[in-house]
């Protein structure tokens, strides 16, 4: 009898404990734990398995990838970068544009009738975008879906608003993961949006096939924020807007830009600039716009420029990224911080040259670095 009683108070013991009555919060020690389950579970999803899914192009694997890829913490950079290099052999067959223009040019509605034009042909399109000032005004692009409601809805279309508050290298790298993701998962169509401010353009310039850059007739060069570089890098120049009043305008704007590329000397690529009229309202040009893109391509596969351009693109990348680690280790390194207070001001008393104290500040750095070594 006695016994009976123990063990049945044993079990109503281990009962509660199991059991977690409603509206009572389970002890701290117990939540956390489970956090930590989910998350080692988690982890413990191997590359084959990520691999397998994106494969599928199960979209939620792909977003789950992408936001490994875009994580700051190590251990998820660590599987990331598994993920890529093993979606890397089935990357790289895909039209990779940028597209980019000052805010209010019409980027998200052109890009909108652009991807929907590209699905209706049977493409898979996916969208990115680089933006290096989104750690101001976060997810600025692309961010704002309800501009682009009928491309959101449309099943063959992935769209993956910036990665936000990084430097440019870091954003660049994120995209350019993104994109081979993307390429694993079967889309066929990358497109990558980038503001008309700023680095952005140089960077997604080097990483798509065709670039093109959205104008607006009337308004002159300086109002639009375009340098000169920009243009030169365009593969297409397309006058957006040219609808209603404005088609006239446009018309005159495509002669001057005409005019002004023909200044510019013939490209390595043997590709003609081209200047277009488009409407992203009333889909007016969206097809001559589909049309240049895969003539240029036609073009670049042929005379083969376009598997070149790809190899010094991802050259570019990776002496861009050893360029810009070492920068980022000389200048964490607190004794180099320290010695470098020291030489601005002998810098400011004429005591030195910038020359002499970036030798100095550079052997400094070699030296601690030999010292770790040892
Ligand atoms: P973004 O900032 O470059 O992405 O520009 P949006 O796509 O948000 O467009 C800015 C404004 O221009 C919106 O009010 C659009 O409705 C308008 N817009 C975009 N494309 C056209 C076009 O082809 N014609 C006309 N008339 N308006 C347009």
């Amino acid at each position: 009898m006695r016994t009976l009683r123990v063990s049945m108070h044993k079990k109503t013991q281990h009962k509660k404990t199991l059991q977690e009555v409603p509206g009572v919060k389970p002890p701290e020690k117990t939540r956390v734990s489970g956090i930590a389950m989910k998350r080692r579970k988690k982890e413990a999803i191997s590359v084959d398995t990520y691999l397998e899914h994106i494969r599928k192009c199960e979209i939620s694997w792909l977003s789950k990838a992408i936001t490994l890829v875009e994580s700051k913490q190590k251990r998820h950079a660590e599987k990331a970068s598994g993920i890529v290099k093993a979606c890397l052999p089935y990357a790289g067959n895909s039209i990779r544009i940028g597209i980019t223009g000052v805010p209010g040019v019409g980027k998200s509605t052109f890009i909108e009738a652009f991807g929907n034009f590209w699905t209706e042909k049977g493409k898979k399109v996916a969208v990115l975008a680089v933006d290096p000032s989104s750690n101001i005004h976060k997810g600025s692009i692309l961010g704002d879906k309800t501009r682009m409601e009928t491309l959101v809805r449309n099943k063959n279309v992935f769209i993956r608003p910036s990665a936000s508050g990084d430097s440019l290298g870091g954003v660049a790298r994120k995209t350019r993961e993104s994109i081979i993701l993307c390429e694993a998962a079967g889309f066929e169509v990358i497109l990558i949006e980038t503001v008309g401010v700023g680095q952005g353009e140089i960077a997604v310039h080097s990483m798509v096939d065709f670039f093109l850059l959205l104008k607006i007739a009337g308004a002159g060069d300086a109002l639009q924020g375009i340098k000169r570089g920009i243009i030169e890098m365009a593969d297409a120049i397309v006058i957006n807007k040219a609808d209603g009043e404005n088609l006239r305008l446009s018309e005159l704007a495509k002669t001057t830009f005409e005019n002004a590329l023909h200044l510019y000397p013939e490209k390595e690529n043997q590709w003609t600039p081209k200047v277009l009229l488009a409407s992203a309202i009333t889909g007016f040009g969206i097809a001559s716009v589909y049309e240049t893109v895969t003539a240029f391509i036609r073009l670049v596969k042929k005379n083969h420029f376009f598997e070149k351009n790809r190899r010094e693109q991802e050259e570019f990348w990776l002496h861009d990224t050893i360029a810009s680690r070492l920068k980022h280790d000389f200048y964490a390194h607190p004794e180099v911080q320290k010695e470098l207070t020291r030489y601005l001001k002998l810098l400011s008393e004429k005591s030195t040259t910038p020359y002499e104290a970036a030798s100095k500040l550079l052997e400094i750095f070699r030296n601690v670095k030999q010292r770790a070594e040892s």
